[in-house]
């Protein structure tokens, strides 16, 4: 009997007993934050974890002081200190979470949302983090699918909502799991999973490295990233130059995210970046793009560039925005571009993609352009040559998804049209799909001094007319009638009229 009693206590002290090993990185001029984030906390309660075990059984009693020991290296912040409103959450983040726990996993909010509430921002999405497998995240949520390659994800799905939930990461120099370095130090598969105290290593910002758990309305802060961001700091977890090497990607995320955030990059974290830029020439394009959109649609466009143009980041992500950018009209243009785009996200409208890539790189497509007539080719395949061989120079660094470029195409390929304001054209613009992102294109070029502000005043009018009034709006057609004189030579023929060919503008819009 008194043996038992004596393992019932030293299993309780094992499970409730607070532990003082930090993980080995924790700075020890955090220290004192820390003991004041403790003291504003309350006493550690366990009384809001959900009953464990319904879909799997139980977790036998190691398994708790195995949870219990996860979070025995971090920092535990509670409710009344963090003040996070969790009805702040979205319904699939809830359910998502509640799903885990009940299945008897643990599940915490992690990375950029729990940043954002701290922040009091509303995050974008939800992601979270687990220690059960993508396998047996997969079986617990019926409308869910694993993916990803360079990091296996599931993503489980409510009605419109996607949470994306990922297994913790192990270190990526076991060699038990499925990962791969390469000879650089960058990490190009990276499946090896882990205990939350490596996953949290493994983040990149310490701001980003905290996992709220709803139900106890705890945040576990491995790496002070609760006092980072009161200071308003981002700062990088581990040697900032390793884990540049790792993923040159978190340079930009660095000046992403510090621009949007409004954080100060902090020192050690922002020194390496000037001497390790050139590392972003090996990252695949295809992710490059990804990253960039997000840096252009973060509602901080303007300043993201202007901190990538200062740390020279920008070289080599965007070649040809580096040549328009030195060109005062062409910077006039971008910039305006990247304002409307902004002041469009921070107003809660969407921004499309395409539109902005478009104006990303519309003075070199007008440089080619012309340099294309220059050589005597006609303008509409001028055009197009120039389309096809700028966004073929911009997909050797960073590659615009095809999805992409096709929109980017017509709003280009509509330009030429507005200039025609005679006869049957103009109509048929209005009625074109791209009609309205071709226009506000127009309109950016009349604001940037490209063309006289009196032909974007001209389409706004027409458009707004009514019946008889936008026939009088015409100009006198004064074009030579190209099109019935070749229609008569081609009786009988196969009568093709592709934009490629011929040098009438109203087949521009069909090439794609
Ligand atoms: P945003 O609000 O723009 O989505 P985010 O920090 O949430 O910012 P995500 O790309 O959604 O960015 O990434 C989610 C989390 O995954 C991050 O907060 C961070 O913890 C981790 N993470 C993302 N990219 C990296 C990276 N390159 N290296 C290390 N950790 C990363
Ligand atoms: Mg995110």
């Amino acid at each position: 009997m008194l043996y038992n009693l004596a393992m019932i206590k030293k299993l309780l002290d094992r499970i409730f007993k607070p532990k003082n090993n930090k993980p080995d990185n924790t700075r020890s001029a955090n220290a004192e934050s820390t003991q004041q984030l403790q003291s504003n906390s309350k006493p550690n309660s366990q009384s809001n974890r959900p009953v464990l075990g319904t879909k799997k059984p139980a977790r036998k009693n190691t398994e708790l002081s195995k949870h219990q020991a996860s979070k025995s290296g971090a920092l535990t912040i509670y409710h009344k200190t963090h003040q996070i409103d969790r009805t702040l959450l979205s319904s699939g983040a809830h359910k998502t979470i509640d799903g885990l726990q009940k299945a008897g996993f643990e599940a915490y909010i992690v990375g950029g949302a729990v940043r954002d509430l701290l922040l009091n921002r509303i995050p974008k999405d939800f992601d979270v983090a687990t220690d059960a497998t993508p396998e047996e995240v997969n079986r617990v949520f019926r409308r869910s699918r694993i993916i990803g390659r360079r990091f296996r994800l599931v993503h489980v799905l409510f009605g419109d909502e996607t949470i994306e939930v990922s297994t913790f990461r192990g270190s990526h120099l076991e060699t038990d799991g499925d990962s791969k370095v390469a000879d650089s130090g960058r990490i190009i598969r990276d499946n090896v999973f882990g205990s939350i105290l490596e996953d949290a290593v493994r983040r990149d910002f310490t701001a980003n490295a905290l996992y709220y758990d709803p139900s106890s309305q705890e945040v576990l802060d491995f790496h002070n990233g609760y006092a980072d961001i009161e200071a308003g700091v981002l700062r990088m977890i581990g040697k900032p130059e390793t884990r540049y090497a790792e993923d040159p990607v978190r340079m930009l995320r660095a000046v992403r995210l510090s621009a949007k955030l409004g954080l100060k990059i902090e020192a050690s974290t922002q020194a390496p970046i000037a001497k390790m830029a050139d590392l972003l020439q090996d990252v695949p394009p295809s992710r490059l793009f990804d990253e960039m959109l997000k840096l252009f649609l973060s509602g901080h466009a303007i300043e993201s560039v202007s901190a990538l143009r200062e740390q020279n980041l920008h070289h080599g992500l965007l070649p040809m925005l580096d040549v328009v950018l030195e060109q005062p009209m062409g910077e006039r243009f971008v910039m305006l571009a990247l304002q409307n785009t902004d002041d469009r996200i921070l107003s809660g409208k969407t921004a499309n993609p395409s539109f902005l890539f478009a104006t990303l790189l519309w003075h070199e497509m007008l440089a080619a352009w012309e340099t294309f007539q220059a050589e005597g080719h006609h303008t509409i395949p001028a055009l197009h040559m120039a389309m096809t061989e700028v966004i073929a120079i911009q997909a050797e660094k960073l590659a615009i998804h095809n999805r992409y470029t096709a929109t980017m195409k017509e709003i280009w390929g509509l330009q030429p049209r507005f200039e025609q304001r005679a006869g049957k054209r103009p109509f048929g613009l209005l009625t074109h799909p791209r009609y309205r992102a071709g226009y506000d294109f127009l309109l950016l070029r009349c604001e940037s001094g490209e063309l006289p502000m009196e032909v974007g005043e001209w389409w706004t009018a027409f458009a707004n007319a009514e019946g008889d009034e936008r026939a009088a709006m015409l100009q006198a057609d004064t074009a030579p009638k190209k099109r019935r004189k070749r229609s008569r030579k081609k009786v009988g023929g196969a009568g093709s009229t592709s934009g490629a060919t011929a040098s009438n503008t109203t087949s521009v819009n069909d090439s794609e």
